[in-house]
């Protein structure tokens, strides 16, 4: 399975800091010990603790629906989906969890959720519904990996941090080594590392879990086999807008034969209860008139992962001809120019995303990229700033922040800023960049 390797997007995986202190705070038995297992009972061994999930959740999951194009600005639209979601998340194993549902403007097909209980689907995959069963069944699987702790008991296997650092090895590794090289070289990072780690076990109770909440809420079970078909085509049909769901959801038609053979068996009785069409169709109505547009979207993805720009801007001006203010569609043009070196261009629609969804942190981002390889380190450092106060705790700001700095010959508030840097990240190619200006400076005495 390739990687979409032009993907501008934060890597919305544990900064090191963090791993370092679950791995150091697990070896010294800080978060060891036993827990019972919500859904059987049973006492299994859990090295992460409740607290730890939410703490995970809140330090990580503000990147992955900032590197989705941030939450939809429909807010009718999303309060749906975020109430749907709360009233199946009540009838579940852990009712107290701090649940929070919503709707990212990404085109490509997903659902995920983190530990803690924020869960997102994708705008990609609502236009593929047919009903609020279909939804409730997606919820409700991502519900059942938080009921059932896969991300907790992946960790505690260390299955998951061992693919977070294969993920950073992988990504210095690949990295050019000059820095005039920057945007090509961020683009090596793809999104959904934290989230490609379950197992087909973990899989299959969480679709067992996931039908169990939604009958319990009052929703036909068919919906679940809806969903598992719509999926099943779509992995036929459209393979590249759906990677990354299996790469992080396995698929296969075992589970969509699984969710008939439950329905007969299990909740025939339930069979009865609506699927809700109606409401699903109303509530989605602005956003289906969109169809035509996200599926350009996938389209301009998926041929700038396989390196063919003049494609993938071919169908983000389609995009942009039928839904002009497309925060994502602006963005992905964005990057697209970036890309291929044409900085002012790539400039103006960075300038309009930023405009149509203040505050996002992925146009200014881009914006500061831009400006960085305009040489205007002035505004690109503004742009930093601003990126940086959008997503606080992305030590990537504060790296080009004191690029900027650099740019400008203002030396001691670059050491400023590369000093922060080192204080969050000991590794990577940024790190030693970092680390040799500040010896140079004279801020730092290398070791003999
Ligand atoms: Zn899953």
């Amino acid at each position: 399975m390739k990687k979409n390797h032009l993907n501008f997007n934060n890597m919305p995986v544990l900064s090191r800091r963090k791993f370092l202190w679950l791995s150091s705070a697990a070896a010294a038995g800080l978060l060891a010990g036993c827990s019972t297992d919500p859904i059987t009972g049973k006492t299994q061994l859990m090295l992460v603790s409740e607290d730890s999930e939410v703490q995970i959740d809140k330090a990580n999951s503000p990147r992955q629906f900032s590197a989705d194009y941030g939450i939809i600005q429909d807010t009718a639209l999303n309060s749906y989906i975020n109430q749907t979601g709360k009233k199946i998340a009540s009838l579940t194993h852990r009712p107290g969890m701090p649940y929070s549902f919503r709707c990212v403007n990404a085109a490509y097909i997903n659902a995920y959720a983190f530990p803690g209980g924020s869960i997102a689907v994708t705008r990609g995959i609502l236009v593929n519904l047919n009903n609020e069963a279909e939804l409730s069944a997606l919820l409700g699987h991502e519900l059942g990996h938080v009921n059932a702790r896969h991300t907790a008991e992946q960790m505690s296997k260390g299955v998951l941090t061992s693919a977070v650092v294969g993920g950073i090895a992988a990504f210095a590794g690949a990295k050019s080594q000059t820095y005039g090289k920057i945007a090509e070289s961020l683009g090596m990072i793809g999104s959904g590392m934290l989230l490609a780690s379950y197992s087909r076990d973990n899989e299959r109770e969480a679709d067992a879990l996931g039908m169990e909440y939604m009958a319990k809420a009052g929703y036909n079970p068919d919906g679940f086999i809806g969903l598992m078909d719509m999926l099943r085509k779509m992995s036929k049909g459209k393979p590249g807008s759906i990677e990354l769901m299996f790469s992080t959801h396995p698929m296969s038609d075992e589970r969509y034969a699984t969710a008939s053979d439950n329905v007969r068996n299990l909740y025939g009785s339930y069979q009865k209860q609506p699927v809700y069409r109606e409401r699903y169709m109303d509530n989605t109505a602005k956003l289906r008139a969109m169809k035509p547009a996200i599926e350009e979207l996938q389209s301009g993805d998926s041929e700038m992962g396989k390196g063919n720009y003049k494609a993938s801007e071919n169908h983000f001006r389609k995009v942009l001809s039928l839904v002009p203010n497309d925060y994502a569609g602006l963005v992905m043009m964005s990057k697209c120019l970036l890309i291929q070196e044409k900085y002012s261009e790539a400039l103006k629609y960075a300038e309009t995303a930023k405009g149509v969804y203040p505050g996002e942190a992925q146009a200014h981002q881009i914006a500061g990229f831009a400006r960085m390889k305009k040489k205007d380190y002035e505004y690109a450092y503004d742009e930093f700033d601003k990126y940086e106060k959008a997503l606080p705790g992305d030590s990537n700001a504060i790296f080009y922040k004191g690029f900027c700095r650099e740019g400008m010959q203002q030396f001691k508030e670059s050491a400023v800023e590369y000093n922060r840097y080192l204080q969050a990240e000991k590794s990577g190619d940024q790190a030693a960049y970092a680390y040799k200006r500040l010896v140079e400076w004279g801020y730092i005495k290398p070791a003999k």
